[in-house]
């Protein structure tokens, strides 16, 4: 007998057609997360095993299971070859008393049709079994335990409850986004949120140096490591954005200063993501939550590109992306007090609702075209791998 691991599928039972594609990418990351572990891992239609060498290393792979996205379910299964009727009833008791309930239930699927007793006998014998050795009930409706007997061909499968995973689409079956990761609340959630969608992520940060600090840059490090639990191989991107807010600070309307900041980062992170072979560009903005994120500016600042902006947090409240941050533990980074270049170049009345015309106007005072492609052209690429294991 053997503790084995069983993953059930998450929402990718809908998909049909792609499913093979879900379960062969699923199988990919799982692989690509427990690469420090020695296992065995078979797959099929509806389910996953995970075969560990060594048994002592479960405890460690649900957990980092746990943050694997598509995994509706892990299980820890008793797995045993003798597939005799005194071992399936000793395994089971063996399980049932590991829990505390008070009544109970058994299923029993038989996928060996060629097994001597039918599914229903077996869950009678089992039941009747259980009865016999522990204090408890039968209720076949909503019974506190379920017992699940697999009978399959090389192997019975037996276990109970499961721990529930974090659902949604595997990372990078949907293609790659470009999020816009500064040190706050919001973008981090909103990336997790996106990655749950099966959108692998690259990360862009803008700094602008020294009028921001390494302390604010290595904020957004940590918040892309928190993010790579669950994303696989993100790179983040740091462009030098000094000279651009310099410029518009020097140059233009103050109270566009904002706008047109923003407008500038639209634009590079366009350009950088069709570079990096990203689909769409992902941020944190949430829709009224401050004077850049009126629908009149949203609609200035998205005026320079083409490319899909995916606003997860658009109508979220912050109390409740305050919640998320707090659970997917970035929350404590979030709230650090090194300034971001939004806040450092802030004016004292930005304007709420801003003026196509009038930005035009402004942003033809100055020549930007070669301060943006010399941003584009000197991204810095910081390595994430770096001392993750740290973190889990
Ligand atoms: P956050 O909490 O994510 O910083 P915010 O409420 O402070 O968001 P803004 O500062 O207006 O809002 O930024 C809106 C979005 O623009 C952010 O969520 C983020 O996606 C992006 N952004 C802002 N500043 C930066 C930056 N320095 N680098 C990269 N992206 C940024
Ligand atoms: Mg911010």
């Amino acid at each position: 007998m053997k503790k084995v691991i069983l993953i059930k599928y998450g929402e990718l039972t809908t998909k049909k057609d792609n499913r093979n594609f879900f379960i062969k990418t699923l199988k990919k990351n799982i692989l690509n997360k427990l690469s420090d572990y020695k296992f065995e891992i078979k797959d099929d239609y509806y389910r996953m095993f995970i075969y560990p060498d060594n048994e002592d290393d479960i405890d460690d792979l649900v957990l980092k299971l746990k943050y694997i996205f598509g995994i509706h379910e892990i299980v820890i299964a008793y797995m045993s070859e003798d597939e005799s009727l005194d071992n399936i009833k000793s395994i089971s008791l063996l399980v049932m008393n590991e829990l505390s309930f008070n009544t109970f239930k058994v299923e029993t699927r038989r996928s060996d049709k060629s097994y001597n007793i039918n599914s229903m006998d077996m869950n009678n014998l089992i039941g009747g079994h259980i009865l016999n050795n522990i204090k408890c009930k039968v209720d076949v409706h909503k019974p506190d335990v379920l017992l699940n007997i697999e009978i399959r061909r090389e192997a019975v499968y037996i276990y109970s409850k499961g721990i529930k995973g974090l659902g949604g689409y595997p990372v990078s079956t949907l293609g790659r986004a470009l999020l816009m990761l500064s040190g706050g609340i919001d973008s981090p959630v909103a990336g997790y949120l996106t990655i749950k969608r099966g959108v692998e992520l690259y990360y862009l940060y803008f700094e602008s140096r020294p009028h921001t600090s390494i302390e604010a840059r290595n904020k957004v490090i940590s918040l892309a490591r928190k993010l790579e639990k669950y994303n696989s191989n993100g790179k983040l991107l740091v462009v030098n954005f000094t000279k651009i807010q310099e410029a518009i600070y020097k140059n233009l309307d103050p109270t566009y200063l904002i706008t047109i900041m923003r407008r500038k980062m639209y634009l590079i992170a366009e350009k950088l993501a069709k570079k990096n072979n990203c689909l769409a560009i992902v941020n944190g903005e949430s829709v009224g939550q401050v004077a850049s994120q009126t629908l009149s500016s949203i609609l200035c600042v998205n005026d320079v590109t083409k490319y899909p902006i995916l606003r997860p947090l658009c109508s979220f409240d912050k109390l409740d992306i305050i919640e998320i941050s707090k659970n997917i533990d970035t929350y404590d980074i979030s709230i650090l007090p090194y300034e971001d270049c939004c806040t450092v170049f802030v004016p004292k009345h930005p304007v709420i609702n801003p003026n196509l015309k009038h930005i035009y106007e402004e942003e033809s005072k100055f020549d930007f075209d070669s301060l943006v492609e010399e941003a584009v052209n000197n991204v810095e690429v910081v390595d994430l791998k770096e001392k993750i294991s740290d973190l889990l």
